[in-house]
């Protein structure tokens, strides 16, 4: 299939926009994505004309939001090639699926002295919920190390394995690098010695064909508002076998099979873990951003980005000062930069008023920026509706920024 820029451009309303009289570049795909008109369209039209509550009701209304939204189930299944639509669940996002695992697995199989392996690369999100179950339980946190170019240091990971090693959690891609991990061998390593693994999916889902069974990881963690749709709204998917074995996550209407005030027992999941009225509405919105990326392909999508990467990468590189953060082998969609000494809000600051939005500061990642003893970049995260021609303003308003600062 063709992939054309300017179709899929039509399709985003928000990039018709002037900023400050400049047309608008965006280019803060990693913190969140913009929406297609479909998708905006889906919430409204469930608004519109069925919105009611789900799974309990027998009347007409409620029983179309069920099927809408039990079908957002199942395009997610498909989208991700899970086994089974029960290993499905949704959550408000990546962070609520990274708590809600690392809870429920620290509750059952995490006790004192027992270790939970991250990455020096990790987002904030999968870092403190498993530093607070790991105070709780008394239990150790391990972090593989990187090298200059800001990829994993394999070796160094085999190492940190042992039998107190109760899971491996670790980001797919960097949010702040563009370090795409060889997740694959890695949850064959890890499985060799009988660990799980989490894979934090934030900034994989919209780039890159996921396929979990082919990755035979143990559970994966998206958010819609990174995939094109709506915010609070996202996906935990876990092995059906382990999500069995853990506790529930809240307690609630919907997750229980049978309540007595001496006892309750648990529905199956996927509705264990999801405790009283769900975020329906925008779990429509993400079954139509999943058949928007559908319609356009991933694989077309992984392409195009890959271009616009590169493309960037080597106009940003003619700039003189440039240092660019993360220069992996393998990376996607991402380019952490720092010019000179010129503070990254400064820079940020000027960039925006050419009507470039790039973000600025540590990116929720606080520990990479220390392994690499600077406060912050500036970053510029790309998605399928960005040009090349977006990529020459940037370099000119980067060249704007060094004559005030430099
Ligand atoms: N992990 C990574 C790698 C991320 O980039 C982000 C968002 N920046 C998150 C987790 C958290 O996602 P959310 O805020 O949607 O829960």
């Amino acid at each position: 299939m063709e992939f054309d820029v300017k179709k899929v451009r039509a399709d985003f309303p928000i990039l018709k926009q002037l900023i400050y009289n400049k047309p608008l570049v965006y280019f803060d795909n990693a913190a969140t994505t913009q929406k297609p008109l479909s998708v905006i369209e889906s919430i409204s039209e469930y608004y519109k004309t069925i919105n009611s509550n789900i799974h309990r009701g027998v009347h007409h209304l409620s029983i179309l939001a069920t099927n809408q939204y039990e079908e957002t189930r199942e395009i997610t299944q498909k989208f991700i090639n899970a086994k089974n639509k029960s290993e499905i669940i949704f959550t408000r996002g990546t962070t609520e699926s990274i708590n809600l695992i690392a809870n429920t697995f620290a509750k059952r199989f995490i006790n004192k002295n027992d270790e939970v392996v991250i990455s020096t690369m990790e987002h904030h999100s999968n870092i403190v919920p498993w530093q607070m179950v790991c105070e709780e339980r008394e239990a150790k946190l391990k972090v593989i190390p990187i090298n200059e170019s800001g990829e994993i240091i394999f070796e160094e990971f085999e190492k940190l394995l042992n039998e107190k090693t109760k899971i491996v959690a670790i980001t797919h891609i960097s949010n702040v690098l563009g370090t795409i991990n060889p997740i694959k061998k890695i949850i064959e390593k890890a499985h060799s010695y009988n660990i799980p693994v989490l894979i934090d999916g934030a900034q994989s889902s919209a780039h890159m064909k996921v396929d979990v069974q082919e990755l035979d990881c143990d559970f994966f963690c998206f958010s819609g508002h990174k995939m094109y749709g709506p915010t609070g709204i996202g996906v935990l998917y876990g092995k059906e076998k382990i999500l069995d074995e853990l506790p529930p996550y809240q307690g609630g209407g919907d997750m229980i099979d049978k309540v007595t005030f001496e006892k309750t027992t648990y529905n199956r999941i996927p509705l264990k873990f999801e405790a009283g009225t769900q975020n329906i509405a925008d779990a429509i919105g993400l079954k139509a951003a999943i058949e928007y990326i559908n319609k356009t392909g991933i694989n077309n999508i992984f392409e195009y980005e890959d271009e616009i990467l590169k493309y960037a990468t080597g106009k940003m590189m003619e700039i003189e000062g440039m240092k660019i953060y993360g220069t992996a082998k393998n990376k996607t969609s991402v380019i952490s930069f720092l010019i000179g000494n010129i503070k990254p809000d400064d820079a940020g600051e000027i960039i925006d008023k050419f009507g470039i939005a790039v973000r600025t500061g540590h990116h929720c990642a606080q520990p990479l920026m220390d392994w690499y003893k600077i406060p912050g970049t500036v970053r510029a995260s790309f998605a399928f509706y960005n040009t090349k021609e977006e990529i020459d303003m940037l370099v000119r308003a980067i060249e704007r920024v060094k004559v005030m600062f430099l």
